[in-house]
């Protein structure tokens, strides 16, 4: 699997920085968001080293709907009410005009009560 030595969630997927892991399997991690915006607030990432969706191709669907699939429960175990009162919003910025800061693909997952600190 192809990791990024000067990558931060590449070193989280490593166990060299620390992380509050909340889903984890052989191809995919989820953790909380150290700065979150909402009560639910955690960031579901490949473990390989993607840069961003730019970089998504034919060869990334298995793992991507997977990442998508597993949303719905990760969501709702992580305290996001149920649809269509709760909900929750996921979000993948992706460049600097997308306002991406770590270049590794993540999907944010955010959610709980508002109001919410951003978004
Ligand atoms: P983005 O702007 O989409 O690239 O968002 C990157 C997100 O990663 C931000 O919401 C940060 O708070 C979060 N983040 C950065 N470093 C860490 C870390 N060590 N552990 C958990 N979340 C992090
Ligand atoms: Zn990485």
């Amino acid at each position: 699997m192809h990791h990024d030595p000067n990558c931060i969630f590449c070193k989280i997927v490593q166990g060299a920085i620390p992380s509050r892991k909340v889903y984890e399997d052989d191809e995919i991690l989820a953790f909380h968001d150290i700065q979150p915006w909402a009560p639910v607030h955690f960031l579901l990432i490949p473990k390989a080293h993607i840069p961003s969706l730019a970089q998504v191709g034919a060869e990334h669907a298995g793992v991507l709907g997977r990442m998508i699939s597993l949303v719905p429960g990760l969501a709702q175990r992580e305290g996001c009410r149920p649809y269509p009162e709760g909900g929750f919003r996921l979000l993948c910025n992706t460049g600097a005009d997308g306002g991406q800061e770590v270049a590794h693909l993540h999907f944010h997952v955010i959610g709980g009560p508002r109001p919410w600190r951003k978004g």
